[in-house]
């Protein structure tokens, strides 16, 4: 039996190679590798998908992230609100710009910030919320930017999973003040390499990332400030280009591919399938379920998921923890002292998650042979009596 993998590139590279192919190629004769007017081109057609006036490119998602707290001025002595449940680098680039994260617990329907909690934490030291739209699920921006006006506070989206998402009919990336998105491969808009960009309505801050993007100068050689390098390629940018006119397609089938899954696994005792709350649409970056429970004891020390994931793997299918370790326990951050239990929702969500191969191109026949697979682990007693 073929293996399936938790997303397959080379698929979705087949149906666009022509195109693709001809894009570099035209790039590799052109001799302009940096910036120029592919980059300038794609950054504006990124800005009218998004619906703001601006778009700056960079290297990453990572950098995005690092530009957008550098530009709004957020350093030394400021704390950032933000939750425990991402990768890292949303909370990597808080520190890295010598502020503070602070982790407020989740929702374990939605897997987002739990906004009940996010006003218990502010300080006056609080300087912005930085909200991930986890999985591509956007988070209640209506409610979040309501909080954040009431304390005068930035909103930075993080949006690296959920390029596309809406709330309300608006593009994640045009709510807050600021959004970043990543064009890492595996993302919903991928490139064949590294790519980042920031959104934003606020032309005094874009111009500063772009500033700071080019070490610090506005006019080459001329240096204002202490910034670095990161840019897209024009490579990229010719590639990010042909892919954004097909990603409303792409995140389509991946709302069918949840849909199904959902479908098929409905109800199974103690397996719980994502819940999509109204008003958002989800772009589906990952289809992540939890296993809650055996024989009514919890699964607080992640076996019985283990065990299931075991139980895939054996069988051909790939299956993924996002995340297994919430951020306030990684090891760099002991010195904030979180203790154990202090934020007990995502500490419990983290030993449940798994995600199932997700990918616009993954069929019927390979989803009902996943889920045969979890109701057979399920026969065999591994998460359910
Ligand atoms: C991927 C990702 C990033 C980082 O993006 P890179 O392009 O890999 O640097 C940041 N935040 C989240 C939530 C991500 O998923």
């Amino acid at each position: 039996m073929n293996s399936i993998p938790p997303l397959d590139l080379t698929q979705q590279y087949e149906t666009i190679s022509d195109e693709v192919n001809a894009a570099v190629l035209a790039v590799l004769a052109s001799g302009q590798y940096i910036n120029g007017p592919i980059v300038a081109d794609f950054e504006q057609q990124f800005a009218q998908y998004i619906g703001t006036t601006e778009c700056v490119t960079c290297n990453s998602g990572t950098d995005a992230l690092f530009l957008a707290m550098r530009a709004y001025g957020i350093g030394p002595g400021d704390e950032v609100i933000t939750t425990p449940f991402t990768f890292f680098a949303t909370a990597e680039m808080v520190t890295a710009v010598g502020a503070t994260p602070v982790f407020v617990d989740i929702d374990p329907d939605t897997f987002n910030l739990n906004l009940d909690l996010i006003e218990a934490a502010i300080t006056p030291r609080t300087k912005a919320i930085a909200p991930v739209h986890l999985f591509g699920q956007p988070v209640d921006m209506t409610r979040l930017m309501a909080i954040a006006r009431k304390h005068s506070l930035l909103v930075i989206e993080d949006c690296a999973q959920a390029t596309g998402a809406t709330w309300q009919g608006q593009r994640v990336g045009s709510i807050g003040h600021i959004g970043c998105f990543s064009f890492f491969p595996t993302k919903n808009l991928g490139a064949c390499g590294d790519g980042g960009a920031i959104t934003t309505n606020d032309s005094v801050i874009a111009a500063k990332i772009r500033m700071l993007r080019e070490h610090g100068s506005r006019q080459r050689y001329y240096h204002e400030a202490i910034g670095t390098t990161s840019r897209l390629d024009a490579l990229q940018a010719a590639i990010l280009r042909i892919k954004l006119q097909r990603l409303d397609q792409w995140n389509a089938q991946r709302r069918a591919v949840a849909a199904y899954y959902s479908q098929l696994l409905t109800p199974l005792p103690n397996l719980v399938t994502p819940t999509v709350i109204p008003g958002g649409e989800h772009t589906w970056h990952q289809y992540t379920i939890r296993l809650t429970a055996t024989d009514g004891q919890t699964t607080r020390d992640g076996k019985v998921r283990d065990r299931v994931k075991s139980f895939l793997q054996a069988q051909g299918i790939s299956s993924m923890i996002y995340y297994p370790v919430p951020l306030h326990q990684q090891a760099v951050y002991q010195s904030l002292n979180y203790q154990p239990g202090q934020l007990p929702v995502v500490e419990q969500v983290a030993h449940e998650v798994l995600s199932l191969p997700m990918f616009p191109e993954l069929t019927p026949e390979q989803q009902e042979r996943i889920v045969y697979a979890l109701k057979d682990s399920r026969d065999q007693g591994m998460f359910s009596p």
